[in-house]
């Protein structure tokens, strides 16, 4: 029997609801490898969306370690990897990250956001308490929700919104008796704010941790890599990575690649092994993957990373200095908040005019109201680049909500 007219009929009003509040997306092909230009729409482009922050996503090296992987291991993974995917190129790549994050052990997902909702979900459920930043990304507010913990939520980065919650969670927890095993805390939050480019007040969070008895989870997504001596993440930079009780991270970011991973305690990781159900049940990641990204940590921790490393920073120093704002950046990643969704659209359309690609980020990756422009800089950009956004942003005359005017 044909679908009945009902079924599209009804996506179609979603759909319609969706572009009447200037939110609906839609997919654009890209028909080349990321980079500081791109072929968007068969248009070559300055790129400033991708968080490939290192330039590495086409790396030669990183490719080389792919296509062995390949011819070693094939194409498939063919299980998940409690049945008969547990892949060499997978053993390497934990091992290396954990060598690289100075940690007894590591798991490594299909995706970071498989990474968060199976780790949440393993250590946290009814009777447990989980405390997250308010911007946190929607990986953990989905595992959040599906984990069955009770919720609480503190003021974006604020010190004084999270004591309380901690205050009340100790009461609480004290106050309960346990049944099977005590009542766990669970903080959850990120060292770079994916969509706002602020760092957390780490330092303070963990202190607060430790004195209330709560554990932390630090998702690095956006910080391994850019951060600290070793590069390792925010977590060196502020010297707590041995006070963190899960340093989670993906590999698709300035790592070049594709996967999730979380690196603590061995005890932790076998837990995981045993209960993190995006684990368990999904087919193992491709091994081309996990080669990528071991080659792509060795070379982050090389002085050839800490040479892209510092071109990055170069390169947001550069915007710094020139901005007309004359704001501070603590990351590579810029939001220029517009407001309206329209507004945001319709600057990153001005931009796209003038062969720049900076993407209007709305609701619901941000809150209502706050849709804006979010650039993100690579080490792979030249001076050149940023200049010719620079101009392009002055010709449009933005007023970017988020900076002085
Ligand atoms: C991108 C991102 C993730 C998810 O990682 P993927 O590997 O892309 O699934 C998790 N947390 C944050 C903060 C992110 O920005």
């Amino acid at each position: 029997m044909p679908l009945g007219p009902a079924f599209n009929h009804e996506l179609a009003l979603d759909l319609q609801a969706l572009e009447g509040a200037g939110l609906r997306r839609s997919l654009r092909e890209i028909a080349s490898p990321q980079g500081p230009r791109v072929i968007l729409d068969g248009k070559t482009v300055l790129n400033f969306s991708s968080n490939d922050y290192l330039g590495l996503a086409a790396e030669p090296v990183l490719k080389t370690a792919a296509i062995q992987a390949i011819e070693a291991f094939g194409a498939g993974a063919g299980a998940s990897r409690l049945i008969s995917g547990s892949l060499a190129p997978h053993h390497r790549l934990e091992e290396t990250l954990a060598q690289f994050k100075r940690t007894e052990a590591c798991l490594a997902f299909s995706t970071g956001y498989a990474a968060a909702l199976g780790t949440i979900g393993a250590l946290v459920g009814r009777g447990d308490i989980l405390i997250l930043d308010k911007l946190v990304h929607a990986c953990v507010v989905d595992a959040a929700r599906l984990s069955g913990a009770t919720l609480r939520v503190f003021r974006h980065n604020d010190l004084d919104s999270l004591e309380k919650i901690l205050v009340w969670a100790t009461a609480r927890t004290a106050a309960t008796t346990p049944r099977l095993r005590n009542p766990r805390v669970l903080i959850v939050t990120e060292s770079v704010f994916s969509m706002d480019g602020d760092l957390a007040p780490l330092r303070e969070i963990v202190e607060l941790k430790d004195q209330h008895g709560a554990w932390l989870m630090l998702d690095e997504a956006h910080a391994t890599g850019l951060f600290g001596p070793g590069r390792r993440g925010l977590a060196e930079a502020c010297g707590v990575a041995d006070r963190v009780e899960l340093q989670m991270g993906t590999l698709g970011k300035a790592l070049g690649s594709a996967g999730g991973y979380i690196c603590g305690s061995r005890q932790l990781v076998d837990l995981l092994v045993n209960r993190a159900r995006s684990f368990i049940f999904s087919t193992a990641p491709v091994p081309a993957a996990a080669a990528a990204a071991a080659a792509a940590v060795e070379m982050v921790a090389s002085e050839s990373g800490a040479a892209r490393c510092r071109q990055l920073w170069d390169r947001v120093h550069q915007l710094q200095s020139t901005l007309a704002w004359g704001v501070d950046l603590p990351s590579p990643i810029v939001p220029l908040i517009l407001g309206s969704e329209t507004a945001a659209v319709s600057a990153s359309g001005g931009l796209l005019a003038r062969g720049l690609f900076v993407p209007a980020i709305r609701y619901p990756t941000v809150a209502r109201g706050t849709a804006r422009l979010r650039v993100s800089l690579s080490a792979a950009h030249e001076p050149a680049h940023v200049q010719a956004l620079l101009a392009s942003l002055q010709e449009l005359g933005l007023r970017p909500l988020n900076l002085p005017s």
